[in-house]
């Protein structure tokens, strides 16, 4: 039973929303640009791995936790792509989307991988990951009094992967083994260790202290369009609101839904909340009425009263409707 689902991650929404404002000619942006590529690349890698447990035989007493993230000991958060809980062991996937070959060199603790093109990256070994969050869950099973054992395992979801040296310490293998070696945990660990009632203690408890990741890019603010973008010109037009609706300066496309992609947009590089002024300024609407009327319109919660009034964009802001 999956009880977190995997949901876009908050640093890829911030990264998308940031390629969407910042200039191409800034000298930033194919940093920023790359991190997405890989961030991306990684989720639809982890997407692809969530939909295999579809295929696997599973005791009717289970959790699935996707993308789970907590805060450890240090303040920082630890991200940990799948967690599966039986009452025979806790399980923790470590997930790759990776191209090109890969080798674990356990002694220096490193993980290169050749690329299509010859080029070598190092990146943190997946390993030391794996062994960081069964320290994390451990701390965490301790606090309850909960003693299950743990195991890890990587798996590499792009099957073009070729694995190379393989690591010592933790299994690793291509993401159509994931259903053998389920199996094969479920027969090697035979003893219930925990009732029902106790797993699904740890669950909750698990649910409990879930805190996301809150990343801010490392960037000048100034540096951002502001206001309605054209998603039609590729070259981040400038839309201006006229009589309801924006309108594009260079295509003249006409929409209605950019405002709230704009204020999604500023939610995530500047903040959840605004003011009347700065939504005026935003947009760049020269009438503080019109500006007024056209913040209004949207029902958002405020704080504050007359001027000092600040509105809180929701998460969930693309699911409003407008009139
Ligand atoms: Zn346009």
């Amino acid at each position: 039973m999956i009880v977190l689902d995997r949901e876009k991650p908050y640093k890829l929404q911030v990264l998308e929303s940031l390629l969407r404002r910042l200039s191409v000619t800034e000298h930033e942006y194919p940093k920023f640009q790359k991190m997405y590529f890989q961030l991306r690349k990684g989720y639809i890698g982890e997407l692809r791995s969530d939909r295999e447990w579809n295929e696997i035989r599973m005791p009717e007493e289970h959790y699935l936790l996707f993308n789970y993230e907590t805060e450890n000991e240090l303040g920082n958060i630890n991200q940990i792509d799948t967690i599966m809980l039986s009452r025979y062991f806790v399980f923790i996937l470590e997930v790759k989307n990776i191209s090109g070959r890969i080798d674990f060199d356990d002694e220096k603790r490193q993980f290169t991988n050749l690329k299509d093109d010859n080029t070598i990256e190092v990146y943190t070994n997946p390993e030391d990951q794996v062994e960081r969050h069964i320290r994390t869950i451990e701390r965490i099973m301790r606090i309850l009094n909960i003693h299950l054992p743990i195991v890890g395992a990587i798996v590499f979801s792009n099957t073009s992967t070729i694995i190379g040296q393989k690591p010592k310490r933790i299994p690793a293998f291509h993401l159509s083994g994931l259903n053998s070696h389920v199996n094969y945990l479920f027969n090697k660990y035979s003893n219930e260790v925990v009732t029902f009632e106790e797993l699904t203690i740890l669950k909750d408890y698990l649910l409990e202290i879930l805190k996301r990741d809150n990343w801010k890019p490392n960037i000048d603010k100034n540096k951002l369009i502001k206001g309605a973008i054209c998603e039609k010109c590729s070259n981040q037009s400038f839309m201006k609101y006229h009589f309801g609706r924006f309108v594009c300066d260079n295509c003249s496309v006409l929409s209605k839904d950019v405002l709230l992609e704009s204020l999604l947009d500023y939610r995530l590089l500047f903040s959840p909340w605004i003011s009347n002024n700065e939504f005026k300024e935003y947009f760049s609407i020269s009438s503080a009425k019109t500006s007024y009327k056209l913040i209004k319109s949207l029902n958002l919660n405020f704080k504050g009263n007359n001027r000092s009034r600040i509105y809180y964009i929701p998460d969930n802001i693309l699911s409003y409707k407008l009139k």
